[in-house]
């Protein structure tokens, strides 16, 4: 049965008395069920401490935002994932929108670090998601499966069996604006469809497809009562302890 994942993506927010304030707050976030997991994507600085804050609460996991697509070496100001690793992490957010967009990461350059995350043993949370032109033309089926496919294809079926993949429309992120249920579902369907067509139905029904885009606690248990949504990935609600708790509590 796959996972049921909430992710909190705190982007770069909070110092570092906050962040540890906000740790706190949610060292006990749990949920009945034993198939969830939560995991919070903390800035660079933060994960040791919030490993260490959260280390009596086998539930919750601690994930970066990025790593390099280098090994190592002369890359002033990048993280690889060989550190993250060394650091006992263990998940990492990679092809954020805001990384593509801001950061020029193109398909390229996200299939190398979805590389070095799987080749140091780091579970990436692979971002795949379409702008509003793109959603108004109707054509956002073909954009997110080439995302797919040029992310992911050459992968071997071993290295997806239990991945992560957040489906996150760009026209969502940050806007107030979210997918409708519906809209998240029919999605969801095609990703997985994509991935069986490429894996096979075993592999592909293994895989958490997360939610992402102005999730709140408001909407979540409806998005992720859908029966392809397995979670979400959260940004601003996820700076909340409150809120981020009620979206934990809404997964299925
Ligand atoms: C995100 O950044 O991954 C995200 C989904 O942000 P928000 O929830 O704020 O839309």
């Amino acid at each position: 049965m796959r996972k049921q994942i909430a992710a909190a993506n705190w982007k770069m927010n909070l110092k570092y008395d906050e962040a540890k304030n906000l740790l706190s707050e949610l060292k006990n976030c749990s949920t009945e069920n034993s198939n969830a997991e939560v995991i919070l994507a903390v800035p660079f600085p933060y994960l040791l401490t919030a490993q260490e804050i959260l280390k009596s609460n086998s539930s919750i996991q601690v994930a970066a935002q990025n790593c390099s697509q280098h090994v190592q070496g002369a890359y002033t100001g990048e993280v690889s994932a060989g550190m993250l690793s060394s650091c006992g992490i263990k998940y990492v957010i990679i092809g954020h929108s805001e990384r593509r967009e801001l950061f020029n990461e193109d398909d390229k350059i996200i299939s190398q670090k979805i590389d070095q995350a799987i080749g140091n043993a780091v579970q990436p949370i692979f971002c795949c998601g379409e702008p509003l032109a793109i959603r108004e033309n109707n054509e956002e089926a073909g954009y997110v499966e080439k995302q797919l496919q040029q992310g992911l294809f050459h992968l071997a079926p071993e290295k997806l069996e239990g991945f992560i993949i957040a489906y996150e429309p760009i026209w969502a992120i940050g806007t107030g604006k979210t997918a409708s249920a519906e809209e998240a579902q029919s999605m969801h369907l095609h990703i997985r469809k994509v991935m069986a067509e490429r894996y096979g139905e075993k592999i592909a029904g293994s895989i958490s497809i997360l939610y992402g885009g102005s999730v709140k606690a408001s909407n979540a248990k409806e998005i992720f009562g859908q029966p392809d949504v397995d979670g979400g990935l959260v940004g601003g609600a996820s700076l909340i302890a409150a809120d981020f708790e009620a979206i934990v509590g809404s997964l299925k």
